[in-house]
């Protein structure tokens, strides 16, 4: 017998009504401020993701042993930023609704927006556990509210002081670290601290967004703002899989990956292991 062609992100097999964890994707990049193409990510991670293994010699598990559902892609209008979020929140929103846990891939880091609104509307007293290279935490860009630059300042609207904490940041403008001191928890440059952090959110409602230009240039080309200094990929991958494992994480996202940038197909491979190592921690638990 002959199989109907598939395209789901690999071992994300289980129906809709068994699973755990629920995987969609928004490709959006429409206010990319230096080098567009995140709208491309999750078609190329489902796509390189049978480069993969199921199984996980870190974790000792594979993703089948867990429930992970893909429901595929939103159709986003480009040009709309705001009716974009409107339709990640939607389908975030409705994931949860059904007691399951939104795995999202972006796009660019605006799409965080619609999902940690989701979020916040089910779990009061949200916290947001943020890896990046990038604060963005400016009020506007270029005369944008609604820019990547600016993702994690509107969800602080959304969560209010001290409950978002960011590692392995390098780059932002003087008013964003000065703003970010009186208002979020911001580690430079690497994780140090992240466990004791994590022991302090242990049991709270957290979203987990993951800008892999986090990682460095050197294995993560592959980005419309690329940035040097940044981390290794085992230390990204130690770091998710601690949130993931120890964190009640309600939601999640892996973001900012533009396949047309990755010449030599590491860094799409790179954000498909984050992702296997995230979806295995998050529906193995
Ligand atoms: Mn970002
Ligand atoms: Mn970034």
């Amino acid at each position: 017998m002959l199989n109907r062609n598939i395209e789901n992100f690999i071992g994300c097999d289980a129906s809709y009504a068994e699973a755990d964890v629920v995987l969609f994707g928004a490709p959006f990049d429409g206010t990319t401020s230096f080098r567009p193409g995140t709208r491309f990510a999750p078609a190329a991670m489902r796509r390189e993701s049978y480069g993969l293994e199921l199984y996980s010699p870190y974790q000792g598990r594979e993703l089948t042993d867990g429930n992970i559902f893909d429901s595929g892609d939103i159709e986003l209008p480009f040009g709309s930023p705001e009716r974009a979020l409107g339709m990640i929140e939607e389908r975030a929103g409705e994931i949860l609704a059904d007691g399951k846990l939104p795995f999202l891939i972006g796009g660019e880091h605006l799409v965080t927006l619609g999902a940690v609104r989701a979020a916040a509307a089910k779990y009061p007293g949200l916290h947001i556990l943020h890896f990046d290279a990038h604060a963005d935490l400016r009020d506007e860009y270029l005369g944008e509210r609604l820019s990547h630059a600016c993702v994690l300042r509107r969800c602080h609207e959304l969560t209010g002081d001290g409950k978002i904490y960011q590692f392995g940041i390098r780059s932002g403008d003087k008013s964003e670290f000065e703003w970010g001191k009186e208002h979020v928890f911001t580690r430079l440059f690497d994780f140090e601290g992240l466990e004791d952090v994590l022991e302090s959110l242990r049991g709270r409602p957290v979203y987990l967004t993951v800008d892999l230009d986090v990682l460095d240039p050197s294995v993560f080309p592959g980005t419309g703002t690329p940035e040097p200094g940044g981390v290794t990929f085992d230390a990204l991958r130690r770091a998710v899989t601690a949130a993931c494992q120890t964190l009640n994480v309600v939601a999640a996202d892996v973001n900012e990956l533009s396949p047309h940038y990755d010449a030599s197909g590491a860094s799409t491979a790179a954000a498909c292991k984050i992702a296997r190592e995230m979806l295995i921690a998050l529906a193995c638990k």
